[in-house]
């Protein structure tokens, strides 16, 4: 399958090409929420390989938790866009809302939801956690 997805201003375009669609997961801890500006980070967790990326990025490198993450936004409108971690080397996590028809995907966990907003109600059949699973834990749900 094909997916598109661009920056606000059409700068910088994405597309990913997997033979499913990759997990989508949302995580309502305190800097997604402060740098999505909203009340969660949606995720889609992808290879590599299958995220192409036209256009040019602006990076962002910071330390978490021992591991160093790069984040690219566009470097016009400072669209976030994906980033990448030392933590999972080979993966590009990018940030669902970017995508088009985003509403077509359902997230399969959901974690960090001690901070999760309280008016907003998760389905009790999807995986969730109250702070960060366990690596193993985490890619059991994501399947
Ligand atoms: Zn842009
Ligand atoms: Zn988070």
């Amino acid at each position: 399958m094909r997916i598109t997805g661009q920056c606000r201003c059409g700068q910088v375009n994405i597309e990913i090409v997997a033979q499913q669609l990759p997990p989508l997961y949302a995580c309502h801890c305190l800097n997604c929420q402060r740098w999505s500006g909203s009340a969660f980070g949606l995720h889609m967790l992808s290879a590599v390989s299958a995220v192409q990326v036209s256009g040019e990025t602006a990076i962002f490198e910071h330390e978490h938790h021992g591991h160093t993450s790069t984040q690219h936004a566009c470097g016009i409108c400072h669209t976030r866009l994906f980033n990448e971690t030392t933590a999972a080397p080979g993966m590009r996590v990018v940030r669902a809302g970017i995508l088009e028809g985003a509403e077509r995907f359902e997230p399969v966990a959901h974690i960090w939801t001690r901070r999760k907003q309280p008016w907003l109600v998760l389905p009790g059949t999807i995986a969730q956690w109250q702070e960060s699973p366990t690596p193993e834990a985490f890619a059991a749900a994501l399947g």
